[in-house]
């Protein structure tokens, strides 16, 4: 034994608010890059990657209105486009 965690589920930490709960990707891009409204108002700061899949995945989340003024929120809907619902489960 060396200490790794068995199996594959390795436990990240430190990810993003906006990383979904399921999806196991690591964080890419700045951490706070823009910050994700969910459907019950919860504000998420979420980095490039995980704001865009959770944008493209969960019905009623949005980005924060003054998201608009960051320079990359483009990029999170651009990226968020192009996402299936829900990436993780189709491994993506
Ligand atoms: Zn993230």
């Amino acid at each position: 034994m060396n200490g790794h965690i068995k199996g594959r589920g390795t436990v990240r930490v430190g990810r993003c608010a906006a990383a979904h709960a399921r999806d196991t990707t690591p964080c890419e891009g700045p951490a706070e890059t823009v910050t994700v409204i969910d459907a019950e108002g919860r504000e998420l700061i979420g980095c490039l990657h995980h704001s865009a899949r959770t944008l493209a995945s969960v019905a009623g989340t949005r980005l924060h209105p003054l998201a608009a003024l960051l320079p990359r929120a483009a990029d999170v809907y651009h990226r968020a486009a192009e996402l299936p619902p829900f990436a993780w489960e189709v491994g993506r």
